[in-house]
């Protein structure tokens, strides 16, 4: 994979009929910023307005060159919803997606006017716009397939250069890996993804991506089952030996997203909080 925030221009134009801008919120969770898709040239579908900032939302509308009949979100983490309601005043358009679960980290003012659900289509005489659900990342994760190129626009599902958080309750994986099992399935000729630049070898980039999280994962049961007894916490530093202190709080979650993925999987079992294998 590329390095993650390598350059990207602020707007491209990446096929027909498939614009790109980036939102202007660089990070070192968010890369260069949030991709932001604009689709079909007559009536026009918005993927991920981004984060809330006026100047972003103006380009949108500039770079828009017909109505803008639909907005979709992929999901409701702050950098990638916020701009929705903004974005709706502005056009009238209709919201696609499915609300915010309960939790930290989620934009409750996305209020889709039609919550879509797996295999739902959007249609112009332009594209077709097809919606996956992908839980993993967030329970209300969806990615879209362009039907005529056989793209998906996977936003935070499958980003360039760098790996997702998993955090629990809501970030499952279990359900993640599922998930990318499913995408890799529909053979997709390119990956349009919330972060970073198109990947055109998506199989490549699938397998890499859970054959890291199946790498992780071993090694957490390999720790489980060499020092059985232990709490998640105690667990951080003999699995992330590597890492720095400073960052043992985050890599908790992690290593909570992978244990809890070996509970589901009936590989680990925990008594008051302390962790054994079982097989
Ligand atoms: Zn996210």
């Amino acid at each position: 994979m590329t390095a993650f925030g390598a350059d990207m221009p602020p707007f491209s134009e990446l096929a027909h009929g498939v614009r790109r801008l980036v939102a202007p919120n660089p990070s070192m969770m968010t890369g260069p910023g949030t991709n932001t898709y604009l689709l079909g040239q007559r009536q026009v579908a918005v993927i991920d307005p981004g984060p809330s900032i006026v100047e972003h939302i103006e380009n949108i509308l500039e770079k828009s060159t017909g109505s803008i009949r639909w907005i979709v979100a992929t999901h409701t983490h702050p950098d990638h919803s916020p701009g929705v309601a903004l974005l709706a005043d502005r056009t009238g358009a209709e919201v696609l997606g499915i609300a915010a679960p309960a939790g930290k980290q989620q934009d409750r003012s996305f209020a889709p006017s039609r919550t879509l659900a797996d295999g739902d289509v959007l249609e112009t005489a332009e594209f077709a716009l097809e919606a996956v659900h992908t839980p993993g990342h967030a329970s209300n994760h969806l990615c879209y397939r362009h039907v005529g190129l056989n793209w998906l626009f996977t936003g935070d599902h499958v980003i360039d250069g760098s790996t997702v958080v998993i955090n629990p309750p809501d970030g499952n994986m279990q359900h993640y890996i599922q998930s990318l099992q499913r995408c890799r399935g529909l053979a997709c000729a390119a990956l349009a993804p919330g972060h970073g630049e198109v990947i055109k070898d998506p199989a490549r980039a699938i397998d890499w991506i859970i054959e890291h999280r199946l790498e992780r994962e071993a090694k957490v049961l390999a720790a489980v089952d060499a020092n059985p007894g232990l709490t998640t916490r105690e667990l951080v530093p003999v699995v992330y030996k590597d890492v720095h202190a400073k960052l043992h709080n985050l890599a908790e979650r992690s290593l909570l997203a992978h244990i809890l993925k070996l509970e589901a999987d009936g590989v680990a079992q925990q008594e008051n909080g302390r962790w054994r294998r079982l097989i």
